[in-house]
């Protein structure tokens, strides 16, 4: 996600290429996942991303699934889907 973000807005030479700024986003990123109490049963990452992301980070990361979110459906079917499952079951 943060790839296509890259490639699209800051346009790094092809997926998987990072610039230093997104590059540093997806570490923490990373990092904060592993270290997530709730990883396991998590809901959504939206919710845990509101949660646990210290707030420079966390508009960060904001841009970018508002630039990439809505094309999610397209790019990673699967991965959507499970999301809006996620999503769902979080609000009940
Ligand atoms: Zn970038």
């Amino acid at each position: 996600m943060v790839t296509e973000y890259c490639h699209r807005k800051h346009h790094s030479a092809d997926l998987g290429d990072l610039c230093p700024d997104c590059q540093d986003l997806l570490d923490y990123a990373i990092d904060r996942l592993n270290h997530c109490p709730r990883h396991e049963r998590r809901a959504s990452c939206r919710k845990c991303v509101i949660h646990c992301y210290s707030p420079s980070y966390r508009e960060s990361i904001r841009q970018v699934m508002a630039c990439i979110g809505p094309r999610m459906i397209y790019l990673h079917p699967v991965m959507a889907v499970r999301h809006m499952i996620g999503e769902m079951r979080a609000r009940h």
